[in-house]
């Protein structure tokens, strides 16, 4: 557990060791999906509920809107809460199921309340394994694949370190604020104005002090905070702009979805000052990557 990590007003019970004893043998891919096939898919499937020890199933409401009238408010918030808890924890353990072995992340994964980034139409979808709409045909990143991302990142020769990490694309904000706890300092951009107001408000709740919201085109980066150790983004071009190879440390890592229909994750490594390594890791679906704001 980090300093970080006790920042969020959160139970943070003890996961990295639960993570261990997970079998991480089976890896297995994320396959390419759409948002809406999936919300669709999805919303004709039970949600996930965490079964009790006596076997039976809390109710699965993880929507703080459908609290029941004969309960007081606070009743309903706490067993929301202890729902939403259970619910996230069998993500996280699907997560280490799909390959992400990292401990740390799937520590953050289980600490951040997803729910509360999306509408509350969609909050009892928010624990699924799938990219769901935030509005300006813009989505969530599924979880599988936002730990993934965030586990290559970690993955570098200071045993996880990362001081600053760069996010281009904040959407809603999930997945700056699972990056806060990686990360010493989060910086995310994103060019549509709303979105960039609608993660300030989904992230105030949650008081996290090291992230930094920028409205504007994440293709330029952030030449007045770089350099960063990691760069991650959550959109795809049909390359990476030459901005944000410039802006990673020596040793720093960047992430990205490359591609266009057919679309990978790619890591690229900058090696020395002028030298950058790339490696092709799996198959993926990401919104594009567009220049401007809106
Ligand atoms: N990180 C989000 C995913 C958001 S989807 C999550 O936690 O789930 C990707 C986002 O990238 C969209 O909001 C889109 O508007 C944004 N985006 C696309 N091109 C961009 C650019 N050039 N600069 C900044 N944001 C961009």
């Amino acid at each position: 557990m980090t300093d970080n990590a006790k920042r969020f007003p959160l139970t943070l019970s003890s996961v990295v060791d639960q993570k261990s004893k997970t079998d991480h043998s089976k890896r297995s891919v994320a396959t390419p999906q759409t948002a809406t096939k999936n919300a669709a898919w999805e919303s004709s499937r039970p949600v996930p509920v965490p079964r009790t020890a006596s076997g039976a199933a809390p109710t699965p409401s993880v929507n703080r809107s459908m609290a029941r009238p004969a309960q007081t408010a606070s009743h309903v918030e706490r067993s929301d809460s202890m729902v939403s808890d259970g619910v996230r924890k069998a993500m996280v353990d699907r997560v280490a199921r799909q390959g992400v072995n990292d401990a740390r992340v799937l520590a953050a994964m289980e600490a951040v309340p997803r729910h509360m980034f999306m509408e509350p139409g969609l909050s009892s979808q928010a624990y699924i394994d799938a990219s769901l709409p935030i509005g300006h045909h813009q989505t969530i990143s599924q979880p599988y694949i936002v730990a993934r991302m965030i586990e290559i990142m970690r993955d570098n020769q200071q045993g996880g370190v990362l001081n600053r990490v760069l996010e281009i694309g904040t959407g809603c904000g999930y997945q700056a604020a699972v990056l806060s706890l990686v990360a010493k300092e989060v910086y995310s951009i994103e060019r549509i104005k709303p979105l960039h107001e609608l993660a300030r408000s989904n992230l105030r709740p949650l008081r996290i002090a090291n992230i930094r919201l920028h409205y504007g085109d994440g293709m330029l980066g952030l030449p007045q905070v770089a350099p960063f150790d990691g760069i991650i983004l959550a959109a795809a071009g049909l390359e990476v702009p030459q901005a944000l190879l410039d802006q990673l440390t020596i040793g720093g890592r960047l992430v990205a979805p490359v591609g266009s229909r057919h679309q990978v994750l790619q890591l690229i490594q900058r090696t020395r000052k002028f030298d950058w390594t790339s490696t092709t890791l799996e198959d993926c679906h990401f919104v594009p990557l567009r220049a401007g704001t809106v």
